[in-house]
């Protein structure tokens, strides 16, 4: 079994890159997969998978209080950490791990990747692409950056960036239109109007909501994928500048693939 290596270890990325990669194969008969989820691309893993006879099992995080449930076997809540997640994987029969959290879920994507290297189980990072970038665009590299570039660029500001970003903007004065898609709890901004709801939405519904709040500046995180990003083409059709959190780094020395099908492919490989 690959040794634990300690963060701050140079040599790590090429342990984890070997220790991820050494066993990464399916074998249907060995145990489970281990859908890390909380996106479409999981659910519809879960359901290729399930439809293919394989045992599976999702792990959501327990945020949402009405999510979509994916195919087979569904667990909720957190592991309790790396020591946690590994014997959960241990205990379950693991067979191999795809990581499908979304993007920005880097605690939980940095915690299956020391997991897997502790108990040699494959692991995939399955991400989607980000958006494709548009001219004109500001990027930011964290909230709290988008948040000081934020009153430069307007002052009706539409955040998608999800309730737990909040925090991020509380200081702010300037006039929020919060869309998230459960009740946001904590610090946030003083002058905002929250909408619960979740996508898909369409470009002619956001570019209604766009004019209504007569919105003039759009932040997003740099999600991917299509079920949230009518919003981008609606700005554009609005003259509405869009501020975009670039995504945190994948660990590095992790196999990671784009697609559900390049998942299976993986999964597949042996
Ligand atoms: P995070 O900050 O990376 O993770 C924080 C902790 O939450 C993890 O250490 C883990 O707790 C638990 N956790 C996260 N995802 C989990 C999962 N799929 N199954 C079991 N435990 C999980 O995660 P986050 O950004 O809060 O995202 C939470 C969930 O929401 C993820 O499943 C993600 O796919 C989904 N989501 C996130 C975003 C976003 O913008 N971040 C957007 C849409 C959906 P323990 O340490 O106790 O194991």
């Amino acid at each position: 079994m690959p040794e634990l290596i300690p963060r701050a270890d140079p040599a790590r990325d090429a342990v984890v890159s070997t220790a991820l990669r050494a066993t990464s194969r399916l074998d249907a008969d060995r145990g489970r997969v281990l859908i890390l989820g909380g996106t479409a691309e999981a659910r519809a893993l879960a359901r290729a998978l399930v439809e293919a006879g394989l045992s599976v099992v999702s792990s959501l995080a327990g945020r949402v209080r009405d999510p979509a449930l994916p195919a087979g076997e569904v667990r909720v809540g957190g592991f309790g950490g790396v020591d946690g997640l590994a014997a959960w994987l241990r205990d379950h029969d693991v067979a191999a791990v795809v990581d499908a959290t979304h993007p920005f879920a880097s605690t939980m994507t940095a915690h299956a990747v020391d997991a897997c290297v502790a108990t040699g189980v494959p692991l995939v990072v399955l991400r989607r692409p980000g958006w494709p970038p548009e001219p004109g665009w500001v990027w930011a590299d964290s909230l709290p950056e988008a948040a000081a570039l934020l009153p430069s660029l307007g002052n009706r500001v539409f955040l998608t960036t999800g309730r737990t970003s909040l925090a991020a903007f509380a200081e702010l004065d300037l006039e929020f239109l919060i869309r998230c898609v459960d009740p946001p709890a904590g610090p946030m901004p003083r002058q905002a109007r929250v909408l619960l709801d979740r996508g898909p939405f369409t470009v002619d519904g956001e570019r209604e909501l766009m004019r209504e709040y007569g919105v003039d500046v759009l932040v997003t995180k740099d999600s991917g994928g299509p079920l949230t990003s009518a919003k981008l083409a609606a700005a554009r059709a609005e003259g509405v500048p869009v501020l975009v959190v670039r995504r945190p780094a994948l660990p590095a020395g992790v196999d990671a693939v784009a697609t559900v099908e390049a998942a299976l492919e993986w999964l597949r490989a042996g």
